[in-house]
């Protein structure tokens, strides 16, 4: 049993639909208040009331996480109306599928921008609250795609998960001093809106590939994502963990054959 959250205020990017969202119901019905934060300030809105409506704490900001200005005001109203910022789960992402011979400089920019650029800007953002409490949880979601594994049409996504990963190395080593941790959870396949946005046909082979035979939750990475954000990870900094259902394991087809030999 993890010490409670509640009372903490956490601010949760990308929340509206997704792992975002199920980071932020998960927080909420700890006790925490969330900011459930999106580009699109009716889904964001839509989320915070059902929040609400099942018992937690939660409002909503229409901000874009590649924009500095959106994420300055971000932060800037959680500590007006909170009083600071205890833990934040810098979750948007974006990927947008194509191979080498179709993406375009514009395409590479775009998820850049939103997956790693927006990382550091709400991370940013929210430090000098952080560092005024000399207390901070910061919980990246990253992905096994880039920093593990590729996968043909996530070039770019690959490079901007596996950037959050160098970027969180160092951060941590400057953050640590002021009692603010930084960790990232690396999520296997997750069943999402966005995911189910790759067709039937892609849902149906991953699975096969996965040795827990299903695609993840949104509850498995917001578990992970708790655990960081609880007093109990105090000590841990810079640190990854992966949540695939053993997906990353198999070394080969081979392996996940002889898996299924044994019944
Ligand atoms: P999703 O279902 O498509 O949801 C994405 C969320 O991010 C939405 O709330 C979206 O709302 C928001 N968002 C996108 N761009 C944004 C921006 N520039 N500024 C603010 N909000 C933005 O995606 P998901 O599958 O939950 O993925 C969430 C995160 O998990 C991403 O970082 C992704 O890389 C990572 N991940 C997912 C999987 C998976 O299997 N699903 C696996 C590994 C890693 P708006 O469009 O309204 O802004």
């Amino acid at each position: 049993m993890l010490t409670s959250i509640k009372g903490r205020s956490a601010i949760v990017t990308g929340a509206s639909k997704g792992i975002g969202k199920g980071i932020a119901r998960l927080l909420a019905g700890k006790g925490a208040h969330v900011l459930v934060v999106a580009r699109s300030g009716d889904a964001a809105e839509a989320t915070a009331a059902e929040i609400r409506a099942s018992g937690g704490s939660a409002t909503a900001s229409r901000a874009d996480v590649s924009n500095w200005d959106d994420m300055r005001r971000m932060a800037a109203a959680v500590v007006e109306q909170r009083q600071g910022i205890d833990i934040l789960c810098a979750n948007a992402g974006m990927f947008p599928a194509a191979r080498l011979d179709d993406l375009t400089p514009q395409g590479w920019d775009e998820v850049l921008a939103t997956n790693l650029k927006g990382t550091f800007l709400a991370i940013k953002a929210c430090l000098p609250s952080m560092k005024a409490q000399r207390k901070g949880r910061i919980v990246i979601t990253s992905s096994i795609t880039g920093p593990i594994t590729g996968y043909p049409g996530w070039s770019h996504y690959g490079a901007s998960k596996a950037g959050q990963l160098g970027f969180m190395h160092t951060a941590a080593i400057e953050l640590a001093p002021h009692n603010i941790t930084i960790n990232a959870v690396m999520p296997g396949n997750i069943k999402t809106e966005g995911l189910e946005g790759l067709g039937s046909e892609y849902l149906g082979k991953m699975t096969a590939s996965i040795p827990m035979k299903r695609l993840g939750s949104v509850k498995d990475i917001a578990y992970a994502a708790l655990f960081f954000a609880s007093d109990e990870a105090a000590y841990i900094t810079g640190q990854t963990l992966v949540v695939d259902g053993g997906q990353v394991l198999p070394e080969s087809l081979m392996a996940i054959e002889e898996m299924e030999k044994m019944g």
